[in-house]
């Protein structure tokens, strides 16, 4: 019999983790953090020494962000990509960083984790008594699916998804055997995203209506994944006034850029970053404060890194903009701009001078996509809607039900599904 316990991301978005188990084979899809506020938490646990092998989807905290913790007496086997492994070593040190005191290992561990990952890059590996293959995700650069086939039964893991084009990487293509389980993200299972070419409009036209007007125009954005993309979305639409790279998105710039096989046009972002200035310091930061440009840098919900550098100048100028380009997590200082157009350390929030625009660029598919992709699976699986809040996970399964007559779930941590 083969076993799948939903260890976190249930009903929730962060703390990905999934144990599936047969009965030789012990394998762990993720296993991630969920930031809230200062204090991170963690999914349920499990001991390294019966694990078979772990797998990383993609490079994102809430999906790698606590797995250095099995390195701490053990070694187990831990497959991931070439570029999720550099990726990830920087988010992680980074949380480190910022919440060492909460986090139940140090950078030794994340060394260790990080020396023995083996690379996935051969699309298919055998771990245990299970085959396993995998495919890219279309999400950020290195993310995958991954289809486990163990014990006569087959279960497919979408990671997190995007199944249309972005200007950075290609969408993820699915081919699936008939399965015997599925787990989906829901993260955005009850929204409709804007088309994408009215968001890179919307993207281009704020930011040259800022610069024309004599402003900076600063755009907060993850390091991995969305810096790249908008970088790539001023190129492609021949973008000509200044971009300014500052914060871990250099970093996280070149690391991607050194991986040409994971992207949609490599020439295209290596265009971008020529034609960008790079912040190597203080003086760089001082000079891109003075002039009118674009100033790409991270992080993604002004919650610290190098974009609130340029929001204590920003913030004081009509002339400036600031273009949110991720979702904002409520109660982050993005959060707090966008909904009241307030910004500013907690207790001192004052109204910002500058304009304030929100794209809604995502890398999860949104709700027909996700429900096409359901309606692609072969076989009779059972469904198992994670990755998401609570409503979504919930309204997702429940229309799953009644339009394809799959067995559908919004799961919680601790559940166990037996195939
Ligand atoms: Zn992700």
């Amino acid at each position: 019999m083969v076993e799948v316990t939903v260890f976190g991301a249930g009903q929730e978005v962060g703390r990905s983790g999934f144990e599936v188990k047969g009965s030789k084979t012990k394998i762990l899809l993720d296993y991630g953090v969920l930031v809230k506020e200062e204090r991170p938490a963690f999914p349920l646990s499990t001991s390294p020494k019966d694990l078979d092998g772990i797998i990383i989807s993609h490079a994102h905290l809430d999906h790698s962000g606590i797995a250095p913790l099995f390195f701490i007496s053990e070694t187990p086997p831990i497959y991931m990509k070439n570029i999720t492994k550099q990726l990830t070593d920087i988010l992680i040190r980074d949380l480190l960083h910022l919440s060492s005191y909460y986090i139940p290992f140090e950078a030794l561990e994340l060394k260790t984790m990080i020396d023995r990952s083996r690379d996935i890059n051969s699309e298919r590996v055998k771990i245990g008594e299970a085959d396993v293959k995998f495919q890219s995700s279309g999400h950020i650069p290195g993310s995958v699916n991954t289809l486990i086939d163990l014990e006569g039964k087959r279960i497919w893991y979408s990671g997190d998804i995007n199944t249309i084009d972005t200007a950075l990487l290609n969408r993820a293509r699915i081919d699936l055997p008939e399965l015997d389980l599925a787990i989906i993200e829901s993260t955005y299972a009850t929204v409709e995203h804007e088309p994408r070419e009215a968001c890179e409009k919307k993207l281009v036209e704020t930011a040259t209506e800022v610069v024309e007007g004599g402003g900076i125009a600063l755009i907060p954005a993850f390091s991995v994944g969305r810096s790249q993309e908008v970088l790539c979305i001023l190129q492609k639409n021949r973008f000509k006034y200044d971009i300014t790279l500052d914060g871990m998105s250099r970093t996280a710039t070149k690391m991607i850029a050194s991986r040409p096989e994971e992207l949609r046009d490599p020439k295209l972002l290596r265009d971008a970053m020529s034609r960008a200035k790079w912040v190597q310091g203080e003086k760089d930061r001082k000079k891109a404060l003075k002039r009118p440009g674009v100033v790409i840098a991270s992080s993604g919900m002004l919650s610290g890194g190098a974009s609130t550098r340029y929001m204590e100048k920003v913030r004081n100028d009509p002339k400036d903009g600031v273009i949110l380009v991720s979702y904002q997590v409520p109660g982050t200082p993005g959060r707090i701009l966008m909904d009241e157009g307030k910004y500013g350390p907690p207790g001192e929030l004052k109204k910002v001078k500058c304009r304030v625009e929100w794209v809604d660029f995502s890398s999860h598919c949104g709700k027909n996509d996700l429900m096409s992709i359901v309606k692609s699976f072969r076989g009779n699986p059972k469904v198992l809607c994670v990755h998401g809040e609570a409503p979504s996970c919930i309204d997702f399964a429940e229309r799953i039900k009644q339009e394809t007559g799959h067995e559908a779930f919004a799961p919680v941590m601790g559940d166990r599904f037996k195939l």
